[in-house]
């Protein structure tokens, strides 16, 4: 393991940057980021959640797919999709991190979706145990650890006035040897004041709020027969009354990957793009013979049955949620996916 003082960071910043796009969370216009850095940005090392999760690095807002020339009736298709570059992506959350398993599980399941998976081979991923977690956190109800981040290709924690650095896969060996100047070899004492470190995370987060949150409703016969309980349950007739499907909880959640695909015409020919989409919209299951989701109550419904339910009864009982808390901070009128579950009784262990 290996260490650098705090006040140091901006060297490691500049000499990880030399060979790599950097993105790290940055302020920008009072909000905190993922954004690629350079010497002038105001980097908010702190900022415990970004407003975006670090999903954008894989699976971008909007990207081209590919483009069509039209001349009288030929049509040439142009491969100009993005070219995905190497880069390292710094201070990703425990949340966060666990966000890119559950990707994972949906766009390098077959089919493969290759523009993912070209991000996913280029990007490095440098975690950062969450220090101080907020009263919005939850991510121990689904089994996350915030004070040992997992999946990450080096582990990194911040404890007093040094950044403590910790490579974890051969990509982050690889990294970690092009910084070898810059970080120092830990000592014991250095390893028993992580492990301090890490105790004192654990007992923030036990303290927290949510820390009693549980997903138990959400499981067993209910993801398989019993799931027509939650699915019918009266819970659903009150709580998607607040909601006015304005998607965001949809954009800002490091788990939701739904998209559309569309065509734009420049004049000169068609590009097809992607975007992220969100269940919360009325159009979003319009199709040519007509919308199975007519009303805001299925469209509420449908995105924490999603979570909740279908995604675990599929992926080994793993749920599409992390509990960044995000949407509890976000949402407009105060509906989330904690008051969801606190409806079906998740509030005791
Ligand atoms: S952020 Fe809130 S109001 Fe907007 S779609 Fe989500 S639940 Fe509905
Ligand atoms: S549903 Fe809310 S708490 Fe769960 S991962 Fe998405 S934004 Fe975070």
């Amino acid at each position: 393991m290996y260490k650098i003082a705090k006040e140091r960071l901006p060297e490691l910043y500049a000499a990880i940057s030399a060979g790599k796009n950097l993105y790290l969370p940055v302020e920008d216009a009072g909000q905190c980021l993922f954004e690629k850095w350079s010497p002038e940005s105001k980097v908010c090392i702190d900022c415990l959640k970004t407003v975006k999760s670090a999903k954008e690095l894989f699976f971008p807002q909007s990207e081209n797919l590919i483009s069509f020339k039209i001349s009288g009736k030929n049509i040439d298709l142009v491969e100009d999709r993005d070219p995905a570059e190497p880069f390292v992506i710094f201070g990703v959350r425990a949340c966060d991190a666990k966000s890119f398993t559950i990707l994972d599980s949906v766009f390098l399941s077959d089919p493969v979706d290759t523009f993912y998976k070209s991000r996913r081979e280029m990007g490095v991923i440098v975690t950062l145990a969450c220090s101080e977690p907020e009263e919005t956190c939850f991510c121990g109800t689904f089994g996350i650890d915030a004070a040992n981040p997992a999946g990450g290709d080096v582990t990194t924690w911040i404890a007093g006035s040094l950044l403590y650095w910790k490579p974890e896969t051969e990509k982050g060996e690889a990294l970690t040897k092009l910084l070898g100047g810059i970080l120092e070899e830990t000592s014991a004492k250095d390893e028993k004041a992580l492990e301090t470190q890490k105790e004192n995370i654990r007992a923030i987060l036990a303290k927290l709020p949510l820390a009693d949150l549980s997903v138990d409703y959400f499981s067993g016969e209910r993801l398989t027969e019993g799931l027509n309980d939650v699915f019918y349950a009266p819970q659903w007739q009150e709580l998607y009354k607040a909601c006015i499907a304005c998607g965001t909880c949809t954009f800002i959640c490091p788990t939701c990957q739904c998209y559309d695909i569309r065509d734009f015409d420049t004049g000169h020919g068609i590009k097809r793009f992607r975007c992220w989409d969100s269940c919360m919209y009325s159009d979003f299951t319009k199709m040519a013979h007509g919308n199975p989701r007519t009303s805001q109550l299925e469209r509420f419904r449908q995105r924490f049955m999603h979570k909740l339910v279908y995604y675990p009864a599929n992926n080994d009982g793993e749920y599409s949620c992390v509990g960044c808390g995000r949407c509890l901070s976000k949402c407009p009128v105060s509906m989330n996916i904690v008051k969801v579950i606190k409806s079906f009784g998740g509030e005791s262990k």
